[in-house]
């Protein structure tokens, strides 16, 4: 077995290239300036489409990876428009896993009808993975790695998921202070969006980050669910934990939003 990589902090895993930028990009660019080492893992290229290229759409990966100011970024090379869950998917990913030991793993997840079924299925793979990773006598299926077992998953829900879903908790991260970065990490990816397509995504991006701050007393927010309740030893240093942080919102052209 070759010597293992420099350990991860907290590893973000989706399809496609540009996924995590949307749903979680504020919170991966937040992370890193907190001082926490972070991996994007695309399962896929993400192409072929329209206006994109392999090529083009790896150097836009890596611009929005140097823009997000991410450590590493893998592309397990699996198949796109037709990624399935699967043992051999589960394989792959779980063998990264095993090689970069994060702490924590964000899956993005939900039903998506109306756009790629990717989605859905990469998310199934994820969580698999994650089960998968921790597994005895099977090392010669992850490339001989050690089992490593990740002790905390957290879901990204797509935003337009078409299930109403009831996740067992949710929380909002504070993205106010990464919100242009998260844009202009999706902006990099000019082959999916031109100047039209990225006014209407950065337009749906303000929009659900704004609702789902605004419901914490942020700025900006971005979801996040878990698939457990949260375990509260102390119920004051719960409560106190997430509400002591928050600081007035500031909006442009106001002073104070009026609320405590
Ligand atoms: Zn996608």
């Amino acid at each position: 077995m070759t010597e293992l990589p420099e350990r991860l902090d907290v590893v973000a895993v989706a399809p496609h290239p540009d996924d995590l930028e949307i749903l979680c990009g504020g919170t991966l660019a937040k992370l890193v300036r907190q001082g926490y080492r972070v991996g994007i893992f695309d399962l896929t290229s993400g192409e072929p489409t329209p206006r994109g290229s392999l090529e083009k759409r790896q150097q836009e990966a890596e611009t929005a990876r140097q823009i997000l100011g991410v450590q590493v970024r893998v592309n397990v090379a699996l198949p796109n428009r037709v990624l399935m869950d699967g043992p051999e998917a589960r394989f792959a990913l779980a063998t990264l896993f095993r090689q970069y030991r994060p702490s924590i793993v964000i899956v993005a997840m939900g039903r998506t009808p109306a756009a790629s079924p990717d989605h859905f299925q990469g998310g199934l793979i994820g969580e698999a993975a994650r089960f998968y990773s921790q597994l005895t006598k099977w090392d010669e299926r992850f490339d001989g790695t050690p089992p490593y077992r990740v002790p905390h998953l957290v879901y990204a829900p797509f935003p337009f998921d078409a299930e109403v879903r009831h996740w067992h908790s949710q929380f909002v991260t504070d993205i106010s202070d990464t919100i242009e970065i998260k844009l202009a990490a999706v902006r990099a990816y000019e082959s999916q969006f031109d100047t039209h397509r990225f006014q209407r995504v950065e337009h749906m991006i303000r929009s659900a980050n704004g609702f789902h701050g605004a419901r914490c007393g942020y700025l900006y927010g971005e979801l996040f669910a878990l698939p457990t309740p949260v375990g509260a030893p102390d119920l004051v240093q719960l409560v106190h934990g997430s509400k002591g942080s928050i600081a007035p919102v500031q909006l442009p052209g106001k002073d104070h939003l009026p609320m405590g």
